[in-house]
């Protein structure tokens, strides 16, 4: 028996503590006739607007779409071209890129609705989905707020006033303290009574921001202090609450769902413990190693906090389960539809989109909670631009090559973008969700390495290997999920670059270049590359003069620099001579390796897709190829493996003048003791004048992109040159910040 699945048995709460309440449904479910009658009753949405952007743009429109509602999009000026504005009927311009002048902007939103005739907003999740406010100024302008009644979120806003209430409900609560006075004196001598560790949260807080693990008394003072800065800049109030740290938690979260009539049920759990900087990263449902007992009581919890609001649409509570102890305890609700649905619709066969729509027209629910479904297990990945080795910053640039998995009645792809795309630093940098679901976990697990390892992205670094290594996990694999998963397993999930990797990066060069060459050779692989980059010439992109003849007798050399996943490590230089031989195969050879020159047949799939065969083994390899600052990137995909190379030089040539000739290239580097912007952001705050003198490790400044604050600390002792950014200026990732010198 799993370890988890014992403990939660051994130590469950009893199970008259949640009284089975599931006597309210009775409604027959949703059938196109019964709604087409209630649409002739009722004022029904025909019109929806969608105030939101990305995937959750593009899911609800599709869910809208079917049902015959016609769709408005609003849009900053980042994404006057974005997948969805192309994807809706009409869309609206509603300010410039930050979120706070546009998608935040609830006035503009508002009067998009009011100009295009929608009669009704989806908030999605994020930006206005949570606001009290724009869910009272939507009723007030007679606009239907496809989402809770704005009084529950009010009451659930507050982390500190929901926890009172869940309390008086008789929901278990973390201890805590959850009061209104905010002195910092006071709240130490809080924190004491509740004993460290402890966790700081801000109130209004969401996306895991501006909280604060405290190990002991002299960490406290800062803590809370940076916490209310990360708070008031992100949610524009500034109060905390604290908590015991949970040591060994499960994050596990119930979907409920309540119509305007009083009914509220559940649609089961999701397990999200697996997070970074406290966001998930993979979720599935249900939560694996719980027994079915265990399972009802947490519904029957969720559905009493839900009911203690009054609440109707689509919600979900988060509960923390202490491993340890078996307990679960209430820790927030979130009064909107979650990111990570998907599971839960993939295991009840349900559309929650369509179920938010039809509760907001007045539809009673169409399930009773002994109706609900659960079949098979879900997983999903969120696939972020993200730069896995420097603690998961977020990452911004162009999506040169993008092409996921293929969709099929088991795996999903929810995607905000296409290739050819900024994944801009005014907002979250998720790509796109891999939803997959199987007959059991295990069936599940199975699916989703496989979609991992097909999904194709490149042009910014993605966390897709790193979700591959967790995905591949024994740990994972057999549903031992905690929050602390990836610190705890962090020797094995972040990769150092070994001799193998570095052999497999070898062959990877080597079938790489030989493709290269090949489409440069084959004037019919031209054609269909041009034709796949959709921006006109690729290759005259890629190399200034095209020097492609067909079955050309041509020798080529290229140096390749292999930089590896794992930060820090030097990149690798290789230098590839490729052959086009009489027999239509290729010869390549890689200097230095010792390896032995390679003879390489290839076909070509059509796009960038081939099949090659070489010594013996024949195997599928897809490229990418494009330029960035006016560097030239192959990516190259084959078996198990994602490798990348910079192309430093490229050479076509007679054969006497290649082998010796030694090209010269430039990396840029940068003056000891600089230090570069780990991420492109916003500074928020400097902590050092320019030309002071700092200890190692002490704070310079402050840097915030998309939901996270990260301190750019000195290097080293000695002082501050060349600090010349200020408080509120954007800066570009890798651009260098301020040098630390002896003098
Ligand atoms: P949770 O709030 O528990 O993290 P989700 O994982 O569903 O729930 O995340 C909510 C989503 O809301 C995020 O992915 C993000 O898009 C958005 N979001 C959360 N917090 C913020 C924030 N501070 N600023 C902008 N968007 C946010
Ligand atoms: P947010 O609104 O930012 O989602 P939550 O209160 O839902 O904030 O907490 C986010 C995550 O932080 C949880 O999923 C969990 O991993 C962790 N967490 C929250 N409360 C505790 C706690 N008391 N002890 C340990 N970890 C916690
Ligand atoms: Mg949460």
């Amino acid at each position: 028996m799993p370890l988890m699945a014992s403990i939660i048995r051994r130590k469950l709460a009893p199970l008259n503590k949640w009284p089975n309440k599931t006597h309210l449904l009775h409604q027959k479910s949703f059938s196109a006739s019964t709604y087409e009658t209630k649409t002739n009753q009722m004022n029904c949405i025909e019109k929806i607007l969608i105030a939101n952007r990305g995937e959750i743009a593009c899911r609800i429109m599709k869910t809208s779409k079917r049902l015959g509602i016609r769709t408005v999009a609003v849009y900053s000026d980042a994404d006057k071209d974005s997948l969805h504005v192309k994807s809706a009927d009409e869309a609206v311009r509603i300010g410039p890129p930050p979120a706070r002048s546009s998608y935040l902007n609830s006035s503009a939103i508002l009067q998009a609705a009011i100009r295009t005739g929608a009669q009704a907003i989806h908030p999605g999740y994020g930006f206005l989905s949570e606001s009290a406010e724009f869910a009272q100024l939507c009723e007030a302008e007679g606009l239907i707020f496809v989402g809770p009644p704005s009084s529950a979120i009010r009451d659930m806003g507050d982390k500190s006033a929901s926890k009172r209430i869940m309390g008086a409900a008789g929901v278990p609560l973390v201890p805590g303290y959850h009061g209104i006075e905010q002195n910092i004196d006071f709240l130490k001598l809080e924190a004491e009574k509740i004993g460290y560790p402890i966790l700081i949260k801000p109130t209004h807080g969401g996306g895991g921001k501006g909280m604060r693990i405290v190990h002991g008394p002299s960490e406290f003072v800062e803590s809370v202090l940076g916490a209310q800065r990360e708070a008031a800049a992100s949610f524009g109030v500034n109060t905390v609450l604290l908590e015991k740290y949970i040591t060994r938690p499960r994050h596990i979260e119930v979907q409920v769902f309540g119509d305007k009539h009083g009914n509220v049920l559940h649609l089961y759990e999701r397990d999200c413990s697996v997070q970074r900087r406290h966001q998930k990263i993979i979720e599935e449902a249900p939560a694996p190693n719980v027994i079915n007992e265990f399972r009802s009581h947490l519904g029957e919890a969720a559905v009493s906090a839900a009911k203690a609001v009054a609440y109707h649409n689509a919600g979900t509570v988060e509960f923390i389960v202490d491993t340890l102890s078996g307990q679960f305890y209430f820790m927030e609700m979130n009064t909107r539809l979650q990111v990570e649905h998907p599971v839960t619709e993939m295991i009840v066969g349900q559309d929650l989109v369509e179920w938010q729509i039809r509760v907001a027209n007045g539809e009673p629910l169409p399930l009773t909670q002994s109706q609900v479904p659960l079949s098979g297990h879900a997983f999903e990945a969120r696939i972020y631009a993200e730069n896995v080795p420097r603690g998961f910053l977020p990452a911004a640039g162009v999506l040169h090559h993008y092409c996921p998995v293929p969709e099929s009645p088991t795996v999903r792809v929810e995607t905000g973008v296409k290739e050819g795309d900024n994944v801009s630093m005014h907002y979250d940098p998720m790509i796109a969700k891999l939803v997959v679901w199987g007959k059991n976990r295990s069936a599940a697990l199975v699916k989703l390495k496989d979609s991992l390892l097909k999904f194709q992205v490149a042009g910014l670094p993605t966390n897709i290997s790193f979700l591959q290594r967790l995905a591949n996990h024994s740990a994972f694999e057999s549903g031992e999920v905690e929050t602390h998963f990836i610190e705890h397993f962090k020797d094995d999930l972040f990769v150092d670059s070994t001799d193998a990797i570095r052999k497999e990066a070898y062959i990877a060069a080597r079938l790489g270049a030989t493709l290269v060459a090949a489409c440069v050779c084959k004037k019919e692989q031209i054609a269909s590359m041009e034709h796949f980059a959709g921006e006109g010439n690729l290759l005259s992109l890629w190399y200034g003069h095209p020097p492609f003849r067909v079955h050309h007798f041509a020798r080529h050399t290229m140096e390749l620099e292999w930089e590896s996943e794992s930060d820090g490590t030097d990149p690798m230089l290789m230098r590839l001579a490729i052959t086009y031989q009489s027999n239509g195969n290729y010869l390549v050879e890689i200097g230095d390796s010792g390896s032995p020159e390679l003879e390489v047949k290839v076909v070509h799939l059509g796009r960038l897709d081939f099949r090659v065969e070489a010594d013996g083994l024949s195997m599928a390899v897809s490229l990418a190829l494009y330029s960035k600052e006016r560097d030239k990137h192959i990516h190259i995909w084959h078996g198990k493996h994602h490798h990348h190379f910079r192309q430093t030089t490229w050479v076509e040539q007679s054969s006497d003048d290649g082998p010796d000739h030694k090209p010269s290239f430039e990396i840029a580097s940068h003056p000891r003791g600089s230090v570069v912007a780990p991420m492109a952001g916003l500074v928020v705050k400097v902590l050092v004048k320019d030309g002071s003198m700092v200890e190692e490790g002490q704070p310079v400044l402050v840097l915030e992109a998309m939901k996270m604050e990260h301190v750019v600390k000195a290097p080293r002792p000695g002082y501050v040159h060349g600090l010349q950014v200020s408080a509120g200026q954007q800066i570009l990732d890798s651009s260098v910040l301020f040098c630390v010198k002896d003098e």
